[in-house]
């Protein structure tokens, strides 16, 4: 061992601390996976080296094949890992090795809850890396130096995983990294070529740098020990290269694992090679549940990019919406040049082209997913439904596409489950039905009980309930679907078209005319409140209800602006009235003008909260209350 200087103990920040507990804990059933994950980061340091190789061949140093090794010694109990990437320096391994870069890593630890099984799903989501050599060693000893720094700027870190580690600088004559592994008491047999083969086999034979393992070599007894003769274990070679009839669904899914620093399988998955004028393989995932950092802007997205098989970048954005960000996967073009930037790839126009290919496969494959697996759809839709949703405001080419993958809510579908897509729901419309019904609100209690659903209970008519935060503002995209337009049953003067007959609407009309008179006295008695008093259709159990003029702001929009602190453009509401109803009738014959304007106004708070909003004035709709209820009992 070489001379170490500058040695000094640091402390791992606390979510690292948080991490290694845990994980210590909760994936201890599934222990092997540390020889994944180890692989795995190898193996990006190899693609990172080769890429900076492109423009600067000297990092090669001579230019040995690359490659990973993994040995072991069954007496010092130890597993070792060496790679020749491109290494770490000494800030590499402080920074890397010591804190965790992710974005809303503090907020995801609140999220743990102490039961390891929750947890484990948990922080496969998180995916943990290089700390999982904990899982195994109650020691690791990682010697490091960045390629194209000098042989005296090696760094040596160690650490116990008990809240600090040690670095030092030391001699270190190849590039890359290798890591020693001190196994447990309990875990030595890691410490064996064949529990390390199997390993490979599993987990890592989709790898496309040689993994190779020291050789089974029996020396004759009165010889010297051989030399190591070394022997690759895997298939070495690029997956998404391979045919598709040649990979199995297991290497299919270990190489998703690898790309995604997931745990668990994909749900699904798309592998094209496409030929003509623009050449290119792309292997696409989408995975089974939603990264926790799905809604953080900054979190990274996007798809790892490959030219002619080599490594040039990360998170490629270009290639896929934002509303697709949950898709994972690789691109590895013929057409691109190596020296591709991100900037170049916003303008490249055989990126748009590239892009739009790319989208329609994913629509594809989730349509397809949704057509043969609906349980698995299910799940889907539950962790990115949300995503999907910002679909046809993003995406205009695809919107009948996307439309088509949406479920919601409704008043015919499992209570309060989004199962019903806009394609069942026209499949059992009723006769004569040329409309798509919704009705957005906070909750859904809110919706489902709502007054306005009234007529389409009593008509047996199916209206979709929509109480995502983001439903209104998705709607406002949405115009129609298979010809059909949408309507939100809330919102101006409701019209059901053929579902009305022609005698309903001869009586509703002459009913409308009747009552002209009490239409302006509510009108004078509400005055600025409203933009408008009519006879509703919609009623037949309550007295009045709110609707929202044609052009303006439904309840949740104007919400999201108010809380963004944006101002918000007035606007009434119109007052719809049930005429059959006692409470009406009674308000018709009331002859205290006094009385009336307390009635009017106390029915038209009453719809305000039906609906779910907030009353102006509260003080006011209490004392009117109290007033009737105070005559009501002498
Ligand atoms: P992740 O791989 O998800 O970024 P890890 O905890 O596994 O997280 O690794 C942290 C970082 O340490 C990596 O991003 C990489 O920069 C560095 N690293 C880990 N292993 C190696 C290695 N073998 N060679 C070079 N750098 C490495």
């Amino acid at each position: 061992m070489s001379v170490e200087t500058q040695k000094e103990t640091l402390g791992f920040q606390t979510e690292v601390k948080q991490l290694l507990h845990l994980m210590i804990h909760s994936l201890y059933s599934n222990k092997e996976i540390f020889l994944r994950e180890l692989i795995s980061n190898a193996s990006d340091a190899v693609d990172k080296l080769r890429f900076e190789a492109l423009s600067k061949p000297e990092l090669l140093e001579g230019g040995a094949e690359l490659k990973i090794r993994v040995s072991f010694d069954k007496d010092a109990k130890t597993v070792t890992l060496e790679d020749n990437g491109i290494g770490m320096s000494r800030d590499d391994v402080v920074t890397h090795l010591g804190t965790i870069a992710k974005s809303g890593t503090a907020d995801f630890m609140k999220h743990l809850s102490g039961d390891q099984k929750k947890d484990s799903h948990l922080i496969g989501q998180f995916g943990v890396g290089f700390y999982s050599a904990f899982i195994v060693a109650d020691k690791v000893d990682v010697f490091s130096r960045r390629a194209g720094l000098a042989a005296s700027e090696g760094v040596h870190w160690s650490s116990k995983g008990e809240g600090e580690f040690d670095v030092a600088t030391i001699d270190k004559e190849d590039r890359g990294t290798r890591i020693v592994l001190h196994l447990k008491s309990a875990e030595d047999e890691f410490a064996d070529g064949w529990r390390l083969r199997n390993i490979i086999k599993k987990y890592s034979d989709h790898i496309a740098l040689p993994i190779e393992l020291p050789k089974e070599v029996t020396a004759a007894e009165d010889e010297e020990k051989p030399a190591v003769e070394w022997e690759t274990v895997n298939r070495a070679s690029a997956l998404w290269t391979r045919p598709r009839t040649e990979v199995k669904d297991e290497e299919y899914q270990e190489f998703y694992k690898h790309i995604a620093h997931d745990f668990e399988n994909p749900l699904s998955w798309s592998h094209n090679k496409v030929e003509g004028k623009l050449e290119y393989n792309s292997l696409l995932y989408v995975p089974a549940r939603a990264p926790f950092d799905l809604y953080q802007r900054e979190a990274p997205r996007g798809l790892k990019l490959y030219v002619q098989r080599v490594f040039v970048m990360d998170q490629a954005e270009s290639f896929l919406p934002l509303y697709l960000r949950f898709i994972k996967g690789v691109v590895d073009s013929n057409d691109l040049s190596l020296n591709v930037s991100r900037e170049i790839l916003q303008k490249d126009p055989i990126i748009d082209s590239m892009k739009s290919a790319l989208t329609k496969r994913v629509l594809d494959m989730l349509e397809k997913l949704a057509k043969n697996e609906p349980e698995q759809y299910k799940g889907f839709w539950k962790n990115f439904g949300q995503v999907m949703k910002e679909g046809p405001a993003e995406d205009f080419a695809n919107k009948e596409k996307i439309a088509g993958l949406l479920r919601f809510a409704s008043t015919q579908g499992e209570e309060g489950e989004q199962v019903v897509s806009l394609a069942e729901y026209l499949a059992r419309a009723k006769e004569g039905q040329d409309k798509i019904y919704y009705l957005t609100g906070e909750t859904y209690a809110q919706v489902k009980n709502s007054p306005h659903l009234e007529v389409f209970h009593k008509k047996g008519i199916e209206v979709l309930l929509l109480t995502d935060r983001i439903d209104e503002w998705l709607m406002s995209y949405l115009s129609d679907f298979d010809g059909k337009s949408f309507v939100d049953v809330a919102r101006g003067d409701l019209d059901l078209g053929n579902l009305d007959s022609e005698e309903d609407k001869k009586a509703a009309e002459e009913v409308a005319k009747s009552k002209e008179g009490l239409v302006e006295r509510i009108k004078t008695a509400l005055g600025e409140t409203v933009s408008e008093v009519r006879v509703s259709h919609r009623l037949t159990d309550s007295p009045a209800i709110l609707a929202i003029g044609e052009q303006d702001l439904g309840l949740q929009m104007r919400q999201i602006l108010e809380a963004s602190g944006q101002k918000v453009p007035d606007s009434k509401p119109i007052f719809e009235f049930n005429p059959a109803h006692p409470l009406i009738e009674k308000l018709d014959g009331e002859q205290s003008e006094e009385r009336f304007g307390d009635l009017s106004h106390i029915l038209f708070d009453q719809a305000a909260l039906a609906a779910g909003d907030s009353l102006k004035d509260p003080a006011a709709y209490v004392r009117r209350l109290n007033k009737l209820l105070v005559e009501l009992s002498v």
